[in-house]
């Protein structure tokens, strides 16, 4: 993802509907944010948007919220919102570090968890920065209802890997996994691609994809 400074990204996305704004949420008041009792999913590292915006429209029962870093890569998610035909009241986007995640959702609040093509962090000193650390598997079992499942893809072997572990690691539970999804009928049914997903795939890499739970 390039990450170049878009100039006014940041006011084009202040005056947005479709974004929360990090310092006006309180966690526990997404079901009012959306105004109505729907669950709740999020997608971490949302990049574009392409995946949430599927999805949300897939499911209209459900309320998402998007989640990304950078306000240049924001500001590509909004821009797709508005070339939507009909609106999409059940996605919402904010910008802020998914380090801070439990300030934004409160205990139990999340009814699931998505993260696709997270960025790697090689080197082993940021270990910790991976969105499939022990430390984010500690900040996901804070604001993830008791049933509620993580759902990662990736091309990224090693990344992969590190992420099987972390599950372990975490106490948590390998509900299913695969090194192969699009070989694999029962998990890729009804997958929906990411926009990295659709790039790595057609270079030919194999799509790992894990499901977690407690
Ligand atoms: N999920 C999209 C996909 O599969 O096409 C985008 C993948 S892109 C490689 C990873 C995205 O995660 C980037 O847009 C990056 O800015 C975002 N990201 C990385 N770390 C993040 C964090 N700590 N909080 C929020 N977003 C993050």
């Amino acid at each position: 993802m390039r990450l170049r400074n878009i100039k006014g990204s940041r006011e084009v996305i202040g005056a947005s509907d479709y974004v929360v704004h990090e310092e006006e949420t309180k966690a526990g008041t997404w079901h009012e944010i959306f105004g109505n009792d729907h669950p709740i999913y999020i997608e971490v590292g949302m990049g574009k948007g392409q995946f949430i915006m599927a999805l949300a429209k897939r499911h209209p029962e459900n309320n998402y919220v998007g989640i990304e870093k950078y306000s240049s890569v924001l500001l590509r998610a909004l821009e797709k919102m508005d070339k939507e035909e009909e609106p999409l009241p059940n996605l919402v986007f904010i910008r802020m570090d998914a380090e801070n995640i439990e300030k934004v959702f409160a205990e139990g609040e999340v009814d699931g968890i998505y993260l696709n093509f997270s960025d790697p962090w090689p080197k082993d000193r940021h270990a910790k920065r991976r969105l499939t650390s022990t430390t984010f598997f500690g900040r996901y079992n804070k604001i993830l209802k008791k049933d509620g499942k993580v759902e990662f893809k990736t091309d990224n072997r090693p990344l992969f890997e590190f992420s099987l572990e972390s599950v372990k690691e975490a106490g948590w539970n390998l509900v299913a996994h695969t090194f192969d999804l699009h070989h694999n009928e029962e998990m890729n049914e009804g997958n929906i691609m990411t926009e990295y997903e659709e790039k790595f795939s057609s270079q030919g890499n194999p799509i790992c994809k894990l499901i977690a739970d407690r």
